[in-house]
């Protein structure tokens, strides 16, 4: 079968060797000693189809430099198919495993998909409740091992901790993945085995649910099922809310239906028109309100926000005579000055 490269064994220690020959380059990062995160991120090598779709990504990816950089967390966005058979949302499996690899003092990766928007720029993860797992992702145990719902879990925003384990997994879902006959023949195995999955070409998603559920013993006690805030929060549920989230709720401390983390536009696709499951404008304009809610909470830092969410236009909310730090604010001051961020 079809595999990524030469297995690698015995990683967890060498990294340790490495890690311990660089100590210039800790895992553990101030403040807090919360973990160093990588996020990841990325959009196809080609152009999109769609006159608008480069635009989207563009402002999806502003979207994820302003998350990043309030966090503290780095970001790598890859345009490139690393591997030929790994096209289209494969493509995070060779991209993963060779930035483990070339990065030993990153201890979490944090996959997020180009069509996902960080819609609260303060919530900061739990880290601390994944210490002992090597996989998060959003989702539910009941759904996925009692129901075998291809819904179960969302595979648009995990972590996954740099070690052998990740590596191993990767390595497990791999061959169900190369483009062409292989990748449709496991699309059909999981329509029949998945609850809920209609027959289309196999995906990362169903792949793993696929694991979790066949070989429960070797991977589920390492992957940690996230439902208390939205890791992984479903567009259509959202997009229309922002205004009432925002005259009853506050980012930062809830990250959940409240005021969700991530709003993630499953099955819109700004660079293929559109085709799949949704009408192109009710995408289009949830994408809009989305990134200018995240972007207010950006721009009111600085004297500034959308006059509506429906449009880019904006306006001035602070007299320009005042400076950010006389705004007797919580909010703006924790976004400016986060106590989250090493100094
Ligand atoms: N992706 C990529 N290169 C590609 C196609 C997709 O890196 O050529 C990434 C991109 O970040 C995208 C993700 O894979 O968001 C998953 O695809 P998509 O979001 O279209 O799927 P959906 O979330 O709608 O199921
Ligand atoms: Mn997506």
């Amino acid at each position: 079968p079809y595999s990524l490269g030469r297995t690698i064994l015995d990683y967890d220690a060498r990294r340790s060797a490495w890690l311990a020959a660089h100590p210039e380059f800790p895992t553990r990062v101030a403040p807090g000693g919360r973990p160093r995160v990588l996020v990841v991120t990325g959009s196809a090598p080609a152009r999109c189809p769609d006159p608008d779709g480069d635009h989207l990504l563009l402002r999806a990816f502003k979207n994820k430099a302003d998350y990043c950089r309030v966090h503290g967390l780095e970001v790598f966005y890859n345009t490139a198919f690393l591997d030929a058979e790994m096209s289209g949302f494969w493509a995070k499996l060779p991209l993963l495993r060779t930035l483990m690899q070339a990065h030993p003092e990153v201890e979490l990766f944090w996959w997020v998909d180009s069509d996902a928007v960080f819609t609260d720029m303060l919530f900061e993860l739990p880290w601390e409740r994944y210490e002992p797992y090597n996989l998060v992702l959003h989702g539910w145990a009941a759904k996925v091992f009692e129901e075998k719902s291809w819904v179960g879990i969302n595979t648009g925003s995990f972590l996954i901790r740099n070690c052998q384990w990740s590596l191993d997994l990767l390595d497990a879902l791999a061959p169900m993945g190369p483009r062409g006959p292989v990748r449709d023949r496991y699309g059909e195995l999981f329509a029949r085995e998945l609850s809920g999955r209609p027959p289309f070409e196999a995906d990362d998603q169903s792949a793993l649910i696929y694991l979790l559920v066949t070989q429960r013993s070797r991977w589920g006690d390492k992957t940690f099922l996230e439902s208390t805030y939205e890791l992984n929060g479903f567009w259509e549920g959202i997009v229309d809310r922002y205004e009432e989230l925002r005259r009853k709720s506050r980012p930062g401390d809830l990250g959940d239906g409240r005021w969700p983390l991530v709003t993630h536009f499953v099955g819109c696709k700004p660079c293929r028109r559109y085709a799949d499951s949704y009408p192109a404008d009710r995408c289009r304009r949830g994408m809009e309100r989305a990134f200018n809610f995240a972007n207010d909470q950006i721009l009111r830092l600085y004297g500034f926000e959308h006059e509506s969410l429906n449009t880019t236009a904006v306006q001035r909310v602070r007299d320009e005579t005042g400076g950010p730090l006389d705004a007797d604010d919580e909010e703006l001051r924790r976004l400016l000055h986060p106590t989250f961020r090493a100094a």
